[in-house]
Formats: structure tokens, C-alpha cells, sequence
């Protein structure tokens, strides 16, 4: 029997601490995934449910971005897969009786647990101007209060259009076309907070913004660097195919500040081996200082420069430029200032310099950790450089391999949600249409949030996402927030942006992932995009959670007519209706996604999707600047700490997926019933006199001299790299300055927050 959701907001501030774990996966994983999932969907559900997940006639998972296999198991899921599901496919419902219970300041003081554990939105919610709870409204006068406010802009560019990365290749393409057509590039995504540091360095290096490796490539590869990731809890299954990885004789080297039990040991719950023994994964564990990355490659690079016949000359010769200036800068690189920044020692360079010497075919993977820096762009660059040097690009089991976090993130992204669009997707937009779209840039996130502080736009419209939690700087997100005019958000659940609101606000429910999309001509599908490229689709198969929802497209296209009158050259109708005719238009504008209907569906030949072209993977091309791929030879740069301060890295724990937390532990770092912990090295937390167990305030100092604050921490002593730290969001995302972003791709710099602890009152 699916359970209740919890009434009262559970005490979160007396966790328990027991230390790390050494194992991921295994037993417990199917444990927790069944006590989760019977929760929300009891059992029928459940067995109904989590089967069809990332089946080929089954829906897409709607957690992270990892690639299918081609030969799925029964259970193609990980436990966290099976939690995302399970919180969309709940039987729990937060109804207009919840909201005539909760006012909007009510849910403003409960976690973001307890909301999402609340259940799925039912009908379309309207907070009138001065009211204090939502309360009902029809979908047309929905669309009329938006229209409204449209109406009253002094511009379009006073609109800001938001796209979490769960929203479908259809919806997204939808979505820019109708923010287009009205007038504005205000499209800021959820890859502007993580991945745009890699679409920046990506697209500068080789001319596509995008990952070059497939998942076979993995298998091929006799070389693994994970950095800055944590897949265990991100992107579990990729600990499936590292396993198949070293069972082929690959080798991996992990960086990371935190030692993390799933790039340890993976117990893989698919066999009897794997759950009892397990795999171990990592031969090397570089426990880097966090934000030491780019010193660890451009050290790495300076060693194969200097070794004999380690640099792939043909290769270099033929396919790269700026060649010179790049080893020049790197031969000329400070040994002791560089190895400081990475806080290693010299033998552990020279050894992970051993393995990439005897790998011929390398792939580097990473996320977070190495894009939310002041310096991720020159980071990732200096990975390219690596990859350069030895031929490591174009050709199988080698590349570069960024894994995007949201499930069709990259998808939106190749749709057309881009704040900065291309002119030739601008042409195109405009020879299909009839329409002359906006060619000035608009609003990224950050700009977007600056936006809304300083007056200059007055509306904001969500398609899904918690953008409120997601965004740094939580206490100028929420009062830039509150002083919009109207603020809209397409969800499925209950989350605190939905509490944080302009004079008036909207809550519009949608399908979720797993539901059945009945339209016009009949049932739909969407598809998405994974990491690595490959396009498929998705099909829902539980009946909608109330028969007052609108799929994304749906609401996209009824918006549309509402605000853009008959005049629009665009066949919302028709679009509406037949999802088939969208991704026929998505044929003729976005490169890649000829004959799409058919190679989606299998009709012209394999099931199960299409990868979509990429140039220097395929065919050793290189789209840059230059038309070859580019060494750079950027300054080493590194995060500064000043004495008797910590820099923290703000991150996900296991019960969580970007701001949506499942539960309120994270088994594998040994920390339950709780979430406001700071994980401190024991010699850093005694030299700061932060016993085990103490309360701290979290105080962050940065360059505009205002301090930012998150009390109540417990510390836990932990063994992250010397002088790191690390906590989780949204809860620290109060001390991530607004204005502290990476160069070049603007992405919030949250992964390295110089700190203070205080003694807490609380303590
Ligand atoms: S690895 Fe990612 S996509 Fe796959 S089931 Fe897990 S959360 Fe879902």
C-alpha cells in the first residue's frame, strides 16, 4: 500500500554520522529502491512501472542523462532512476484542498523535502495579486492572466523564459519558437548552471559543444579519467559500464576531492558476482584540491611534451593549430607552484603520467566538479590539450566526455534553448517560419536573476525545474523572485519556487514522463537526448495523475495562440495535435534530424534511436575557427585560500537529484536523517578547533565584501582533501555570490566558495 505523505516537516538537524562507505550499489540499493518506490506507488505500480523504464517501448528515465545499452536488462534502472520514477509515478496528489490548507506563506517555511514528497499538482493553481493562497482557475483564463502581463511589457525582452533539462526535445523546440516569435531570446536553461563551461571550451577546441564519445567507446577505451564527478549517486549506471570497461582491460583514475564509494567498488545488482564481491574500479585515486584540475593536466601535458615519442605527431601535424604557443606554455610551467595547486605529490602525477603513456585509446569524463569554477573554461580546455596531444579524439574508446546531469538537457539545448543562438539556427528558424526572430542575446541565468533584481524584466515562465533552490545567491534569487509581476511554473510536483512568487503567480500542472499523452490524432511519444548524443523515444504509459493536466507541448501551444493571435505563421493547432508534425519541422531546421520521425521510430531501420552527427568524432573534422581542433595555452589558475579558511564545494548527497531530495540521507558518505552537515578534514577542523559533532555557521567572504551565511551546520569530520569542504545544496546556495560565475560561460562558480566557520548559536 503506497504510503501517506509525511504531514509535519521531519527534524533535519540531528543527523547521524557512521563515516564512509567503500561499495556502492549491491543489496541495499534494490532495499532502498523498493522501500521508496512501494512509498509513492505501492506494489502493483511499482512491478508495472519500473519495468517499462528505458525499455525500447517504455519511457525515459526522467533523472540523469546516461545512455541506454543496446541489450537492456529487465530492470534498466538504478536506484536513484527508480526513485525519480517513483516520485512521478506517486499516487500521492496535492490538490486545490492542500492549497486552501497551505498558504503560500506556510509552504514557504517547509523544506524542500516535505514539498516534494506532497505529491502531484492536480489542477492549474492562480495566486491572485495580494492573496495568500493559490487557488483554482481554468486553463483559458490561465492563458489569459499570462497574455495579460505579456501585453503590459514594455518589451519582450522584459520576459524570461526558463527550461529545466526534463522538458522534451518537442516541448523545447515548441517553447523557443513561441519565445521567438514574440520577440526574445530570454531563453535561459539548467545547462547555464553546469555543463556551459564544457559547451564553451567544447566549442572553442573542436567545434561542438557536445561529448565525442559513445557508450561503446567506453568499452573500447584502455584508459578511464573520471574528475569531478560522482557517479555513484549521478549517474549510476555508468558504473555498469566502467565495470564492463575493466572487465575489457581498461584502467581508471579518479579525481576527486572526496573519496567516493562508487568509484571504489561497484556491487552490480544485475549479477550474483557483482552483489556479493563487486567490482573494484579505480586503480588510481588522485585526491585533488578542489579546483586543482587544470594544474593536474597542464602537469600531465609538460610530462608528455617531455617524454619521447609520447605526443602523436602525425596526428598534431595534421589535424590541430596553435601547437607551439600551447607547449611553449606548458614546458614553461612552475613544477612547485603548479603541484601546489593540485595538492598532490610529484610520484602521483608521474604515476597517472604511467598510465596515460601506456594508454593508446584515453577518455576523460567529468561534470560538476570541474565546471563550476572561476576557471572551468581554461580547465577544460587544458583536458582537450591532454586529449590533443595523443590523438585521443576521432577514434574509438577515446575522447571527451562530459555527463550532463538532466535527462534531456543536451536535447533542449540542440532544440534551441540558448540564450546566445547561432545565426544559422536563427536562418533556418526564420526560412521555415516566415518570421523574423531576435538576433541579440538574451538573458542567461545569472543575467536573467540580475534581471529581475534590478527591474529590468517583470515576468517569469518556468518549464519545469525548482529554479528558485537551483539558483545561487538564494537570498537576492528569492527577492529578485518576489518582485517580478507574474511568475509561472510548468511542474509536476510541489517545490519551493512554486512558494517564492511575483504579485501574482501560476502553477501549471503537466504530464509527467511516464504518463500516457493522448492528443488529437491520438497517443504521443517525445524523445530526448542523451549525453552521448543518441536520440530516442519515450513513450508514457500510466494514466495522467488527474485529468486536468496538459502535456508541455500542449500548454506551449495553447499559450501561443492565446498571446500570438491568428497572425503567428505557426501551426500551434496542427503541432498540438500531432507531435509527429513538430519533429517534422525539427527535420528541416536542426541539423542532424533528417527523416526524424522515421529513424525515431524505427521505421527506417533500428529500434531504439539515432545518434546525431558529430563532426570530430566521425570524421576527424574539426568546425572551429581555425577549421582544426585548437590547443590553447591559457595561465594555470587555481583558487586562492586564505589562512584559517576552507573552500567548499557545494554537492549533491545520495537521496537527492539537482534540488529534488528523495530522502534525507547519503548512505555512502555514512550520514543519516539529515542534511545540514559540513564535511571537514580532521586535521583542518582541529586546526580550526571545529570539533566532531560541533555546530558551525558557514560564513562566505568574497571580493564584494558582503558575507553570506547558512547557520546551523554539524560538522562531520571527514576525509576530503586538505583545505576543502563540502555541503549540500539548496542548502548552501546562500553563500554562492551571484556575481561569482566562471569566465566565459557565466555558470555559477558553486563548486569552490571560499569559508569561515563560526562557533553556532545553535551549538
Ligand atoms: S543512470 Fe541516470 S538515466 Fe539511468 S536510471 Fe539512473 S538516474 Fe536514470
Amino acid at each position: 500500500m503506497a504510503t501517506k505523505p509525511p504531514q509535519s516537516d521531519p527534524v533535519q538537524d540531528a543527523p547521524q554520522v557512521a563515516g564512509p562507505k567503500h561499495a556502492a550499489a549491491g543489496l541495499p540499493a534494490i532495499g532502498h529502491t523498493l522501500r521508496v518506490a512501494q512509498q509513492q506507488m505501492g506494489v502493483r505500480r511499482t512491478a508495472l512501472t519500473l519495468l517499462r523504464v528505458n525499455q525500447k517501448d517504455g519511457f525515459d528515465c526522467p533523472g540523469c542523462a546516461w545512455p541506454e545499452p543496446e541489450h537492456r536488462h529487465t530492470a534498466e534502472f538504478c536506484e536513484n532512476g527508480a526513485k525519480a520514477v517513483a516520485e512521478e509515478a506517486t499516487l500521492r496528489r496535492v490538490t486545490p484542498e492542500f492549497f486552501a490548507a497551505h498558504s503560500v506563506a506556510d509552504l514557504a517555511t517547509r523544506s524542500g523535502y516535505w514539498l516534494g514528497q506532497q505529491g502531484r499538482l492536480t489542477h492549474p493553481m492562480y495566486l491572485p495579486e495580494g492573496a495568500d493562497h493559490y487557488e483554482p482557475v481554468t486553463w483559458e483564463r490561465a492563458f489569459d492572466i499570462v497574455a495579460e502581463e505579456i501585453a503590459a511589457l514594455d518589451s519582450p525582452n522584459e520576459a524570461v523564459f526558463y527550461t529545466s533539462g526534463r522538458t522534451s526535445n518537442e516541448a523545447a523546440f515548441l517553447y523557443q519558437l513561441f519565445a521567438r516569435q514574440l520577440g526574445t531570446n530570454n531563453l535561459p536553461d539548467c545547462s547555464n548552471m553546469c555543463h556551459e563551461s564544457s559547451g564553451s571550451a567544447l566549442s572553442e577546441t573542436i567545434g561542438i559543444g557536445k561529448g565525442s564519445v559513445l557508450l561503446e567507446d567506453l568499452y573500447k577505451a584502455d584508459l578511464i579519467i573520471v574528475a569531478g564527478q560522482n557517479p555513484g549517486t549521478n549517474h549510476p549506471r555508468m558504473l555498469s559500464a566502467l565495470e564492463k570497461a575493466k572487465a575489457g582491460g581498461a584502467r581508471i583514475v579518479s579525481v576527486n576531492p572526496l573519496p567516493e564509494a562508487g568509484l571504489e567498488r561497484f556491487k552490480n545488482p544485475q549479477t550474483a558476482q557483482g552483489m556479493l564481491k563487486g567490482a573494484a574500479l579505480t586503480d588510481l585515486f588522485l585526491q585533488i584540491r578542489i579546483g586543482g584540475d587544470q594544474a593536474l593536466f597542464r602537469l600531465l601535458n609538460k610530462l608528455i611534451l617531455e617524454a619521447d615519442g609520447a605526443v602523436d605527431e602525425a596526428f598534431v601535424r595534421e589535424h590541430t593549430h596553435g601547437y607551439e604557443e600551447f607547449a611553449a606554455a606548458a614546458k614553461a610551467a612552475d613544477w612547485d607552484e603548479t603541484l601546489a595547486a593540485t595538492g598532490l605529490t610529484r610520484a602521483e602525477i608521474e604515476h597517472a603520467l604511467g598510465m596515460v603513456l601506456a594508454s593508446k585509446r584515453t577518455i576523460v569524463c567529468w561534470a560538476m566538479g570541474l565546471t563550476q569554477h572561476k576557471h572551468s573554461v581554461p580547465t577544460i580546455r587544458e583536458i582537450v590539450n591532454f586529449l590533443l596531444l595523443r590523438g585521443n579524439i576521432g577514434r574509438p574508446g577515446a575522447g571527451v566526455c562530459p555527463v550532463r546531469g538532466h535527462s534531456n538537457v543536451q536535447g533542449d539545448r540542440t532544440m534551441g534553448i540558448f540564450e546566445r543562438p547561432a545565426p544559422v539556427f536563427l536562418d533556418a528558424l526564420e526560412r521555415e517560419f516566415g518570421f523574423a526572430p531576435p538576433r541579440e542575446h538574451g538573458f542567461d541565468v545569472v543575467r536573467a536573476i540580475r534581471a529581475l533584481r534590478d527591474g529590468e524584466a517583470k515576468l517569469f515562465f518556468a518549464m519545469g525545474g525548482n529554479f528558485v533552490s537551483a539558483s545561487p545567491d538564494t537570498d537576492v534569487t528569492e527577492a529578485a523572485m518576489r518582485r517580478a509581476r507574474l511568475t509561472v511554473h510548468v511542474s509536476t510536483k510541489l517545490n519551493r519556487s512554486h512558494a517564492v512568487t511575483g504579485a501574482r503567480a501560476l502553477i501549471l500542472p503537466t504530464l509527467g514522463r511516464t504518463e500516457r499523452d493522448l492528443q488529437g490524432s491520438g497517443e504521443q511519444f517525445v524523445t530526448v537526448e542523451d549525453s552521448m548524443g543518441m536520440v530516442h523515444a519515450s513513450r508514457g504509459r500510466l494514466d495522467p495523475a488527474s485529468r486536468h493536466l496538459l502535456s508541455e507541448p500542449a500548454i506551449v501551444c495553447r499559450l501561443a495562440r492565446r498571446v500570438l493571435g491568428e497572425e503567428s505563421t505557426v501551426p500551434w493547432e496542427e503541432f498540438e495535435k500531432d507531435y509527429a508534425t513538430i519533429r517534422d519541422r525539427i527535420a528541416r531546421v536542426v541539423p542532424g534530424f533528417e527523416d526524424f520521425n522515421a529513424r525515431v521510430t524505427g521505421s527506417a531501420g533500428r529500434p531504439g534511436g539515432f545518434a546525431l552527427p558529430h563532426a570530430p568524432r566521425d570524421e576527424r573534422r574539426f568546425p572551429t575557427k581555425t577549421g582544426k581542433a585548437n590547443f590553447t595555452a591559457a595561465p594555470v589558475e587555481y583558487p586562492e585560500l586564505p589562512e584559517g579558511r576552507l573552500l567548499l564545494q557545494t554537492l549533491r548527497s545520495h537521496d537527492q537529484y539537482n534540488t529534488t531530495i528523495y530522502g534525507l540521507d547519503d548512505r555512502y558518505r555514512g550520514i543519516r536523517n539529515g542534511r545540514r552537515v559540513v564535511l571537514v578534514n580532521p586535521d583542518d577542523a582541529r586546526a580550526l578547533g571545529a570539533a566532531e559533532g560541533s555546530y558551525v555557521d558557514l560564513v562566505s567572504e568574497w571580493k564584494d565584501g558582503v558575507e553570506r551565511r547558512a547557520n546551523g551546520f554539524r560538522v562531520v569530520h571527514y576525509p576530503t582533501a586538505r583545505g576543502c569542504a563540502a555541503a549540500y545544496y539548496p542548502e548552501t546556495n546562500v553563500l554562492v555570490p551571484l556575481d561569482a560565475t566562471a569566465d566565459t560561460s557565466n555558470t555559477p562558480a558553486s563548486k569552490s566558495v571560499v569559508v569561515r566557520l563560526e562557533q553556532s548559536a545553535t551549538d
